[in-house]
């Protein structure tokens, strides 16, 4: 399987320099050059496995010339063996017809642990076979840089600094990244926000030279192709468990940088039959804005109950403009860097073409308290906020009563007691066992200031080997 940029000047890679390289030389993401396509039949096939076998059946295509299928085999045991529910990715309905996948059953309590626990097993698997070193680096707005830190913590070959905005995820969030011990980790709090981190990130892959030469930077952000191939998998795994594919299904997917969502895309590309892709933003509604409108057009960000989804740009959207494109490169960077400048807009056909399968909608933190608050009273089930948000907008798009609705259920709601409080419920969710003494255990992060000379000296200073 070969792999090839968004914008159509970097070369083809294979899948480990993909792993290894995070954005493409020419600014763009890399996406397979074609995707592995699956029979009825076939899917059909897979009905009753365990979760990692279904995994392996699903992402071996993409991995084949990196991986031998017994070490992949091994990795994805080991990865889905952490979850905390046999199941790993259980369903729970919450209304006729209607159910949340709760993805929030790993170590870290959301769902991106399903890609990052898979990830540092295929990087410290890949370094080691080439004898090398990376530096990861990341930004976080609360749920990739603890998932990515657990994900790392054992890895030999690999050093992690993750940038989280100072004072501005939650103190669950804060502490699951900053309690974790080990000398490869290596927590940044940027005076700034989200974005600002995400910034830094991205130019600094663009400038490798404050390592000197002697290491290269990975990523472990949602633009790096392994997170988004772990999580096609649970896709199927909700339609295989509720019929599919013999019927097809509508997921509602609570949304920041278009990842989780865009895996659903490329399952029902795959040859699984969805109907309906929703798109559920908070008030930072760049993507519902777009769809409901074919405008694409930069808001300042806003602080929500649901952080993990404050985010200006979406930058895993560029892969489905890419394909909305008709895979033109060209078009994708001409688009994206109008974009950069003011209002964009595409094609009336093309935006139809995206129609056809996704919708969307923005769901601001009233509606979202008033949601967490309904499905309990109605349910005594708690839903994190950004969940709220996925069950809200499925609700608010919901085209046809008989296909399954599956709201992808993000996070674990004690990860947010302050949404939690604010939707007028009286009860303080509880962590599960095995982190019940996380508000003791020692923290350890570095505060600086918005100056990506200040970062890239400090992990200059601080890497393994420096
Ligand atoms: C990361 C995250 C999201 C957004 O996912 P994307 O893949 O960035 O769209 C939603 N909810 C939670 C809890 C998250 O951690």
């Amino acid at each position: 399987m070969r792999y090839i940029s968004t914008r159509g000047e970097a070369p083809a890679l294979g899948f480990e320099e993909v792993l290894l390289t995070g954005l493409a030389t020419d600014g763009g993401l890399y996406v397979p050059e074609s995707l592995p396509h699956f029979s009825l039949e076939e899917i059909r096939s897979w009905r009753g496995l365990p979760y990692a076998e279904l995994a392996y059946n699903v992402m071996y295509p993409f991995v084949e010339d990196a991986i031998p299928a017994d070490a992949f085999r091994k990795m994805l045991d080991e990865t889905y063996s952490v979850f905390t529910h046999k199941a790993v990715a259980p369903l729970v309905q919450i209304d006729s017809n209607e159910w949340v996948m709760e993805l929030f059953r790993g170590p870290t309590l959301a769902f991106k642990d399903f890609a990052l626990q898979l990830l540092g097993r295929l990087l410290d698997y890949v370094l080691e076979k080439r004898n090398q070193h990376v530096v990861i680096m990341g930004a976080t707005s609360g749920d990739t840089g603890s998932a990515a830190i657990e994900g790392c913590r054992r890895c030999k070959h690999v050093d992690i600094f993750i940038l989280h905005p100072y004072q501005r995820v939650s103190e669950v969030q804060r502490r699951q990244m900053t309690t974790v011990q080990g000398d490869n980790i290596h927590n940044i709090a940027v005076k700034g926000n989200f974005d600002d981190c995400q910034r830094m990130v991205k130019e600094s892959f663009g400038d490798q030279s404050f390592l000197g030469g002697k290491t290269q930077l990975a990523a472990v952000n949602s633009i790096n192709w392994a997170r988004i191939m772990a999580q096609i998998v649970y896709y199927f795994q909700a339609s295989l468990s509720l019929g599919g594919p013999d019927r097809s299904m509508a997921f509602s997917v609570p949304t920041g940088n278009f990842g989780d969502i865009f895996a659903g895309y490329l399952a029902k590309k795959m040859g699984l039959p969805i109907s309906q892709l929703v798109i559920a933003t908070n008030r930072n509604d760049i993507l519902h804005r777009f769809m409901s409108g074919n405008k694409y057009e930069q808001h300042q960000l806003e602080h929500t109950l649901s952080p993990s989804m404050d985010i200006m740009v979406s930058s895993n959207f560029e892969r489905l403009l890419f394909d909305l494109h008709g895979r033109d490169g060209a078009a994708v960077k001409t688009l994206l860097e109008n974009a950069s400048k003011g209002p964009v807009s595409i094609e009336d056909y093309r935006w139809k073409h995206a129609r056809k399968v996704f919708d969307s909608d923005a769901v601001d933190d009233k509606s979202t308290c008033d949601t967490i608050r309904d499905i309990f009273e109605q349910n005594e089930y708690l839903l994190d906020p950004h969940t709220a948000i996925g069950v809200q907008a499925a609700r608010n798009c919901r085209r046809d009563l008989a296909v399954p609705m599956i709201t992808l259920g993000t996070a674990h709601p004690a990860k947010f007691p302050d949404a939690i409080a604010e939707s007028g419920l009286s009860l303080k969710p509880q962590l599960p066992a095995h982190m019940a003494d996380l508000f003791e255990r020692e923290e350890r992060y570095t505060v600086l200031d918005n100056n990506l000379g200040e970062v890239h000296d400090f992990i200059a200073k601080h890497w393994k080997n420096a």
